[in-house]
């Protein structure tokens, strides 16, 4: 028996699908340089997933990685540039999949739970984040810089000497 679809995602031109038998455990908004200019817009947002509940079901020979830092990969369609997903070298069981790729959504998202990576005054000189009570980070959740700079120290040799 095979688990049910609750999730289903597509780029712009349609190549790349993908399902998922979980809803998102937590959707954020990135405010960092990187995610504003991929998403052309002032955030990207991401759910976060259970890498073994996402199948790629067509398209992957369209999909392209690209990595703009040494701590994660990143996957969007070859053909029109769609930003599919993300993942943390050091956290490979959870896959980040673009909210904005959704399709189809079988029961309730959750609300957006973070702001991360926020700088200082308006985003990029133009947006004000709203005032809307979720939490904010200036750059990953705590617990998540803990964890990324022990990865880097394992497996980059940083943080030594
Ligand atoms: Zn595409
Ligand atoms: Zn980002």
């Amino acid at each position: 028996m095979s688990a049910e679809i609750l999730v289903t995602g597509t780029c712009q031109c349609g190549r790349v699908k993908y399902t998922s038998t979980s809803l998102p455990r937590d959707l954020s908004n990135c405010y960092c340089l990187c995610c504003r200019r991929l998403s052309g817009g002032p955030f990207q947002t991401s759910g976060e997933f259970p890498t073994e509940s996402v199948t790629f079901t067509t398209g992957t020979s369209s999909m392209r990685q690209t990595s703009y830092s040494e701590i994660a990969d990143r996957q969007h369609c070859a053909e029109c540039g769609s930003q599919i997903s993300m993942q943390y070298k050091c956290e490979p069981e959870i896959i980040y999949l673009t909210v904005g790729t959704f399709e189809n959504v079988k029961g309730e998202l959750p609300p957006v739970g973070r702001h991360i990576f926020v700088g200082t005054g308006k985003v990029g000189g133009y947006y004000e984040i709203p005032r809307d009570g979720v939490v904010r980070y200036e750059s990953h959740s705590d617990g998540f810089e803990k964890r990324i700079a022990e990865w880097k120290e394992k497996n980059l040799g940083e943080g030594r000497g």
